[in-house]
């Protein structure tokens, strides 16, 4: 049992089958979830509930994915939450247009199961509030990797 608040991820995705699978992920890998089914209810909940990541929908109504992360970076109260954009990235300069926007990363759709809560985890700050349990190692190495004998 955890001293602490479970982590709290809000979901902001306008589809519902992709917002319930993305739920249920989470979920199942240990963390509290919130969710928005606009950009506009996204960036309402993000300031009221303050939660510790957003993943977030680009393709969205009412405020798009770039304009949810204009809103929360440009605000004292939730530009360090990080925000994951989830989308279809067709191109390769997609993921550069997403995080001069503003998105501290992104995963693509069609979201992969197996390891989606992964993903996700990989963005949470191991100085955030709690810490969940990461039963797999990263599939990246450390960028340093200072050992002896190596
Ligand atoms: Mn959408």
């Amino acid at each position: 049992m955890s001293r602490h608040r479970a982590t709290r991820i809000l979901v902001i995705e306008d589809n519902g089958t992709n917002r319930a699978l993305m739920v249920y992920l989470l979920k199942a890998f240990g963390y509290t979830t919130l969710e928005a089914v606009d950009g506009e209810a996204g960036v309402e909940r993000a300031r009221r509930e303050r939660p510790e990541l957003i993943v977030c929908d680009v393709h969205l109504p009412t405020l798009d994915g770039y304009g949810v992360v204009q809103e929360l970076k440009n605000d004292q109260a939730t530009r360090d939450i990080p925000i994951v954009a989830v989308t279809v990235l067709a191109m390769s300069g997609d993921h550069d247009r997403l995080l001069a926007a503003g998105f501290d990363g992104y995963i693509s759709k069609p979201i992969a199961p197996a390891t989606f809560a992964q993903e996700v985890a990989n963005f949470l700050s191991a100085e955030g509030p709690t810490k969940v349990a990461r039963f797999a190692p990263p599939e990246r190495a450390p960028k340093e990797e200072i050992g002896p004998g190596s």
